[in-house]
């Protein structure tokens, strides 16, 4: 299978480049979900749902009635039940320094087996795409890992001579502190393979740095702090001249989860904290103008947002032109 999978756009005197891992299945079932606390004793209403990634606390998973979503997504189900998303990773070279943002699923078994979602054809591209623009991995300066979840560090090592190393050899890879903390925990990284192997590595070779609060990494490139979906998601916002743009990871899944913020993905680890980490990011996108680059909308999953019913509307933005390093 072969597509179109890199996407140039211009922002104030930046340059960069959408670069596509391919495309994931991911099961109808995982999405549409809202949170209630879980009352000592109470186990009526107790979600069916299998989660067995960290979240912050017990809660009761509510579905969202089927017809309210239903017509929202039924262009998009394929598969019987299944939605497709794009895996958007975010190169952009500022102050000198190449910058990669979310490193896509890889190609690792331990990685793929480790998700509740089926990668397709192209799943992994991101190696080949990046060289199909002129970057090897160690042109790569700076790599931003929105959180921890498999689908956004399934490049952040590759397999040689029967370990783990680093995928970008000279790259320092930043999260915030609390996703390193709760994601790289000893416990945590004995118990679930897939960090071990994708983190791992990195603490071993000191390629490491953590965001306490919003860190610039150049005066163009901050880290964005928006936990919710992970104990330390973040945000990676772009500006210049007055022009601004952000990668919003996973703070949304499908665009539908601006109108509605308090629709739930059942491995969201903090209910709560995720709506009001939507609210803060529409209030901050509004204001700003801003294009927004969405980690699994359609490639190159840009866009913007316009004022609805408390929530946003999204409406696809820039196509960019074809790719090329920035
Ligand atoms: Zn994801």
């Amino acid at each position: 299978m072969s597509t179109v999978a890199t996407a140039t756009f211009r922002l104030g005197s930046l340059t960069f480049t959408i670069v596509d891992d391919g495309t994931l299945l991911v099961p109808v079932g995982l999405f549409f979900k809202t949170f209630a606390p879980l009352e000592p004793g109470a186990d009526e209403g107790a979600a069916p749902v299998r989660v067995t990634w960290p979240t912050s606390g017990p809660r009761r998973v509510v579905e969202v009635p089927e017809a309210a979503w239903r017509p929202e997504v039924a262009l998009e189900l394929v598969d019987d039940g299944w939605l497709p998303g794009s895996m958007n990773c975010l190169l952009v070279r500022s102050e000198g320094k190449l910058i990669l943002v979310d490193s896509g699923m890889g190609t690792k078994e331990v990685t793929r087996r480790s998700m509740n979602a089926k990668g397709q054809a192209d799943a992994g591209s991101l190696l080949k795409n990046l060289a199909a623009i002129g970057v090897q991995p160690a042109d790569v300066d700076i790599v931003i890992l929105t959180h921890a979840h498999a689908d956004h560090i399934g490049w952040a090592t590759v397999e040689q001579d029967g370990r783990y190393v680093p995928t970008f050899p000279r790259a320092t890879y930043w999260m915030t502190r609390r996703e390193w903390e709760v994601y790289a925990a000893p416990e945590l990284l004995e118990r679930y393979p897939v960090l071990r192997a994708n983190l791992g590595p990195l603490l071993e070779t000191g390629q490491v740095a953590m965001a306490d609060g919003e860190t610039a990494v150049t005066s163009e490139v901050a880290i964005w702090p928006s936990p919710g979906h992970t104990a330390g998601h973040a945000c990676v916002m772009l500006r210049s001249q007055g022009q601004y743009a952000m990668h919003v990871g996973d703070a949304v899944h499908h665009p539908v989860e601006f109108k509605y913020l308090d629709w739930l993905l059942a491995i969201d680890y903090d209910g709560p904290q995720t709506i009001a980490s939507r609210r803060r990011l529409i209030d901050w996108a509004l204001a700003h103008d801003a294009l927004l680059i969405a980690a699994h909308t359609h490639f190159p999953g840009t866009g913007r947002l316009r004022p609805l019913n408390g929530g946003a509307l999204w409406e696809v933005a820039e196509r960019g032109e074809p790719g090329r390093a920035p």
